[in-house]
């Protein structure tokens, strides 16, 4: 029977909606579903664990019923519920919901009356200008279909996000450090050097019994097919059909290999010149010095026999760290307990927001604040819909949120806490929230939430306009990438990066899963302007407040050092970026 991962069970889910919405069925139902579906995707654990574990109800956001299809999903490896809502249908419409801005009822429009299957029907159809003929669509519609499905293949990319792949490399890694012959396990690859999408996941074990380490690694329970195993390698398939494989190495010689396989393939070769240089020759074995080779235990010895200081991962791109590392002069990079507070965190209080809400409430957040030990916390939800409220009830609402904010500032021990929002930066360059309403915070975050195609002239001046707005800390994520789905924008970064130095605007890195943004080597360019820059995990839901780790690899990819992030302050510097 097929094995159903998170994503599987996520696209199912959002198919479901979307046959509820193009049937025209009750909002509620249509909702819960796509609610379901995120939740899903949220997931830290592999639902099918959970449920034979018998802690499916742990997921929130999944219902008793929807509960009840997945678990006859599992056991049969269908669900009849959704099959008879799905027959009803076109079947050609599903595969149109991958394509952005195509909703379900116009996926099923285009697929009844074009008999369209896939997306390259769709695509066809619209190069000969059929879809402006249906009624509801017109020129500007097609042209945006053609852009959409163009958009396409970089969803269908077989690189995974870093923060799927990295979940996965641990539980590997924390199996095969569990056997008594394993001295030393790590990833290998773009994994290791925490690049934002990886291909396969790689992983190295140092151990004097190669062959006791592969019969334990084809014994773990994610595999769903082993491909090949010898005497020191494996390569296997698994269940969430990710691609995994594995090199065992003695531990006196696993120094080189760790470094080969680590690359990246340009730091690779800067390092084999420079030793060249000094009449030397690197290999996955060790260094060659007049014929004679010498392995090394660690990748430090390794560095230092080469002359140079040790280079962390995420620095190995061939961007100057060889170089620097010669000279003693590589900085001291950002770690995870540098970090005093994150202030980009969504609750699920009902301030009748533009985008989504969180899932946790304010004192739920705050108290996972405390529990990873930050001096600080900033409560950041999304303003109130601007196209929903008159400017007078967006001020009340966020007076009303004001005063339930207040109140837990002053019963809230051993944290601080600040009361901000993330508005949008409008289409039209304005601000979503009128002045009198920024003046009731403490601070603001502003970001592009729509009108992502803009030229890069009118982005510059939609971001200039925060940037320049005294009410506004922080620009979050700044590129508007989202991995595997949307290209960043194009802004004028020097204009924007001087614009911030200026008014001493923060630039965040956004540790979100599918965005990490700003993008490491802006993060690098940004430092040497003088930007100061914010890393927040822009969770919503306490759980994803761990995702601040991602962040962080991008800051140390963009060699940021602890006076470049704004919160590893203390909070009496922090605050005074802040009116409070
Ligand atoms: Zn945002
Ligand atoms: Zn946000």
């Amino acid at each position: 029977m097929k094995y159903f991962s998170n994503k599987d069970i996520a696209k199912l889910l959002r198919e479901i909606s979307a046959a509820y919405e193009a049937r025209g069925e009750n909002r509620f139902k249509i909702v819960a579903y796509d609610n379901a579906a995120t939740s899903v995707e949220h997931a830290t654990s592999e639902l099918k664990d959970l449920w034979e574990k018998g802690k499916l109800s742990t997921i929130p956001g999944l219902g008793k019923s929807i509960r009840g299809h997945l678990e006859e999903l599992f056991k049969t490896g269908k669900v009849k519920h959704f099959d008879s809502v799905k027959k009803s249908l076109p079947q050609g419409m599903f595969p149109l919901l991958d394509i952005g801005g195509l909703g379900p009822k116009s996926a099923y429009k285009l697929a009844s009356e074009l008999d369209i299957k896939n997306t390259g029907d769709l695509e066809k159809a619209a190069k000969e200008g059929k879809i402006r003929k249906l009624a509801g669509f017109g020129e500007k519609s097609e042209q945006e279909i053609l852009t959409a499905i163009s958009e396409l293949s970089l969803k269908t990319t077989d690189r995974y996000l870093l923060t799927e792949a990295f979940p996965v490399a641990e539980r590997v890694l924390n199996y095969l450090r569990s056997h008594k012959n394993c001295d030393r396990a790590e990833p290998l690859g773009s994994l290791r050097r925490m690049v934002a999408t990886v291909g396969d996941i790689d992983i190295a074990v140092a151990s004097e019994n190669p062959k006791a380490i592969i019969e334990h690694f084809k014994k773990f329970k994610e595999i769903s097919r082993i491909l090949d195993a010898g005497p020191r390698k494996s390569s296997v398939l698994l269940l969430n059909g990710m691609h995994l494989d594995l090199i065992v190495q003695k531990a006196r010689a696993f120094g080189a290999l760790l470094q080969h396989f680590t690359g990246s393939k340009n730091h690779n070769i800067r390092l084999r010149e420079y030793a060249l240089k000094k009449g030397m020759s690197v290999s996955d074995y060790g260094i060659k010095v007049k014929g004679k080779l010498k392995e090394f235990k660690t990748e430090e010895e390794f560095y230092n026999f080469l002359g140079m200081d040790y280079i962390i991962p995420e620095m190995r791109e061939d961007t100057g760290e060889v170089e620097a590392a010669v000279s003693g002069k590589l900085p001291e990079v950002i770690e995870i307990k540098d970090i005093k507070g994150d202030i980009h965190l969504h609750s699920s209080y009902r301030i009748e927001p533009s985008h989504d809400l969180g899932a946790n409430s304010f004192e739920e957040i705050i108290s996972e604040a405390k529990k990873l030990g930050y001096q600080y916390v900033g409560l950041s939800d999304h303003s109130p819909g601007f196209s929903t409220h008159t400017k007078t009830q967006i001020i009340d609402l966020i007076k009303k949120r004001s005063e339930n904010i207040e109140q837990l500032k002053t019963s809230s021990k051993n944290i601080k806490v600040l009361n901000l929002l993330e508005i949008d930066i409008l289409a039209n360059g304005e601000l979503s929230v009128p002045e009198e309403g920024l003046k009731i915070l403490d601070g603001a975050i502003a970001g592009i939430h729509s009108s992502h195609r803009h030229d890069k002239k009118m982005i510059t001046k939609r971001m200039m306009v925060a940037i320049n707005s005294p009410y506004v800390q922080v620009i979050s994520h700044p590129t508007g990438r989202l991995l595997n789905q949307r290209d960043s924008y194009e802004a004028d970064w020097p204009v924007i990066f001087k614009a911030c130095q200026r008014t001493a605007t923060i630039l965040e890195i956004n540790a979100f899963p599918n965005r990490l943004d700003l993008t490491d080597t802006l993060v690098r360019e940004a430092i040497k302007q003088g930007v100061k820059l914010i890393i927040n995990s822009d969770a919503h839901a306490i759980e994803q407040m761990d995702n601040m780790r991602f962040g962080i690899s991008v800051a140390r990819r963009g060699w940021a050092q602890r006076k470049d992030i704004a919160n590893t302050l203390p909070w009496v510097e922090f605050k005074k970026m802040f009116r409070v």
